[in-house]
């Protein structure tokens, strides 16, 4: 799997190990992980607090690098390439959708979803038309002017979901996002999340405590002992 492959995993996590220094000890959070992520699949990633899961989507999204093991995207190695490499898919390939929302307060909401596209140097018209069609999809079409500081949590959390999806990635990676929402709100931006699955065909892992929302979901998955293990 050296080039690009279409029939590989979105992303494959191949023998992973993560161990964090802790003072005179070695923690060790991933112990020969393994992990394959299919488009227009969601996983949810269920676990105790501390297990790691954190840890293994800031690897497989290329935010952390493994002590041993490779993350192949597409069905290509990144063990190798350089940051600006990384960086750029992570840009392209991969979204994130975070616990809180992380939006930039001092832009609208429509400015936050335009500005991944900015960044990848997207003509300014059409990441306004691009971002405008996702905020409505999201059922945000009236609220594109407003501060983050100007709408409902759930509303902030679809925001965060467009703007990981502006850029139409292969992945999306979602940690607790509905963990700080009221049951209500949190189905409702969890059916966006399916919703864009269905849609876009993007391969969707989310960590959750809610195992209501993973038991709607295509699969579900755990970690053990630093190893994932499929649930059911
Ligand atoms: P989860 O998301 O399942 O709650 P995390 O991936 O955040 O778990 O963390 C797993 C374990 O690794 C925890 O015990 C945490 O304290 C530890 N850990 C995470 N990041 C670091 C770090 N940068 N340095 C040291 N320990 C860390
Ligand atoms: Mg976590």
């Amino acid at each position: 799997m050296e080039q690009g492959d279409n029939d590989a995993p979105v992303v494959f996590l191949h023998q992973i190990h993560r161990r964090y220094r802790q003072g005179e000890d070695t923690l060790t959070i991933l112990d020969n992980a393994q992990l394959a992520l299919w488009a227009g699949q969601s996983v949810a990633l269920v676990a105790p607090s501390g297990t790691g899961k954190s840890t293994l989507l800031h690897i497989a999204g290329l935010l952390e690098q493994p002590d041993e093991g490779e993350v192949y995207i597409g069905g290509a190695a990144t063990s190798g390439l350089s940051d600006a490499e990384r960086t750029r898919i992570r840009r392209t390939e991969i979204g994130f959708v975070y616990q809180s929302h992380r939006l930039l307060p001092e832009f609208s909401a429509l400015e936050n979803v335009m500005m991944p596209q900015m960044i990848r140097g997207l003509p300014r018209k059409e990441t306004i038309q691009r971002s405008k069609e996702i905020l409505a999809y999201l059922g945000l079409g009236d609220r594109v002017a407003h501060r983050p500081a100007e709408l409902s949590g759930g509303e902030q959390q679809r925001v965060a979901i467009a703007r990981a999806v502006a850029n139409a990635p292969r992945v999306l990676f979602a940690d607790e996002p509905t963990g700080n929402l009221d049951p209500h709100t949190a189905d409702y931006v969890f059916k966006a999340l399916m919703q864009l699955v269905r849609a876009t065909q993007v391969a969707m892992l989310i960590a959750t405590h809610n195992m209501d929302l993973a038991a709607r979901m295509d699969r579900r998955v755990s970690l053990a002992d630093g190893q994932v293990i499929e649930l059911d």
